[in-house]
């Protein structure tokens, strides 16, 4: 019987798409690492990658710099990450004028965490652009850009509820974004909830899952608090007590995402988008577990 799951079919890795999400190194260790997970990572032919943007602007030359590379030494299609913290409407332009130059076609436009971090008060730049709809605006009058822009299952933070979160991404698909991508989330049901809630609300755009791999529970569970992204009872329990056990740790944290997306894969979703913190290993096993191969000779095997 269970063989008819739509996970179990052997065409399944044709009927999903993935892309991966990284932050720009610090150091040239950090370099180093990020660029063997892109190896690592590149035969499986994502959709895309992405490359984030630092809290207020931080990072915006590692950002370039690290998608350059990607541009110039890969053969994967990366996706520059912006935000307006800190920024006036000149600024954001020339970045993205500076992208452009670059050759690159596709955004991830956010407005950002204020630069004292999450939770703190975000007062938008007087001179700037003032949320995402508007990063959304500024990209689409400066080329033919595809834009994907932020989501929030659990609505953001900020949002005094969900009517008005996703009035916002209506706006943002208004103003010509074309994929959404969630925050992370560890409840499948709260994730189809929104995604109904959002087509009840006339917009068509794919609601990518954002799929966070549990490298360190303590940390996730910290930053999970932050973000508004509810930690059940069920995914405590599984990293209890495996603080000072890492094997363990990462055995279950391959165990839990592989439930994750398998049990989206389940309920229809196609396509997925894994914040891998600059690591390969969890994303490429889930990726292997629903089909996604790429060409298996070119792939270098995993680190001992
Ligand atoms: P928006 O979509 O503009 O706003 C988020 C929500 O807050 C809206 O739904 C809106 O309802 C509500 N809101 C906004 N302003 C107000 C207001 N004045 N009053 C009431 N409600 C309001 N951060 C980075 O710094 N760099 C990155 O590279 C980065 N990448 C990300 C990628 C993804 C896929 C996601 C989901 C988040 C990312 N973030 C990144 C985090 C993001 O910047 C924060 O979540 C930030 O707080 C909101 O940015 P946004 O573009 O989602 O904001």
């Amino acid at each position: 019987m269970s063989q008819f799951r739509f996970s179990r079919r052997p065409d399944i890795g044709g009927k999903v798409r993935v892309s991966f999400e990284f932050f720009p190194p610090k150091t040239d260790e950090m370099e180093a690492r990020l660029w063997d997970t892109v190896t690592r990572l590149q035969p499986l032919k994502p959709h895309f990658v992405s490359v984030t943007y630092g809290a207020g602007g931080s990072t915006r030359e590692r950002t370039a710099r690290t998608v350059r590379r990607i541009l110039e030494q890969s053969t994967l299609t990366p996706a520059a990450h912006l935000t307006c913290v800190n920024a006036s409407r000149e600024q954001v332009d020339q970045v993205i004028a500076e992208f452009a130059e670059m050759g690159v076609t596709r955004f991830v436009a956010l407005r950002g965490d204020p630069a004292e971090g999450v939770g703190a008060l975000y007062r938008p730049h007087p001179a700037g652009y003032a949320n995402g709809a508007d990063m959304v605006g500024a990209l689409k009058a400066a080329g033919d850009f595809d834009i994907s822009v932020s989501a929030y299952p659990e609505k953001h933070p900020e949002s005094p509820d969900f009517a008005t979160d996703i009035e916002m991404l209506k706006r943002k698909v208004d103003n010509g974004a074309t994929r959404a991508i969630t925050q992370f989330f560890f409840d499948n049901d709260l994730y189809e909830r929104y995604v109904e809630r959002v087509r009840r609300a006339g917009i068509y755009i794919p609601i990518v899952p954002g799929i966070l791999p549990v490298h360190n529970f303590a940390q996730v569970a910290n930053f999970s608090a932050r973000a508004g992204t509810l930690v059940p009872a069920w995914l405590a329990e599984r990293f209890d007590g495996l603080d000072k056990d890492p094997q363990t740790h990462a055995l279950v944290a391959a165990a839990v995402a592989a439930e994750q997306v398998l049990d989206l894969v389940e309920r229809g979703v196609g396509d997925f988008h894994f914040y891998t913190m600059n690591r390969a290993d969890l994303a490429f096993a889930i990726c292997h577990m629903i089909g996604i191969r790429g060409d298996l000779d070119k792939a270098s095997p995993a680190a001992a």
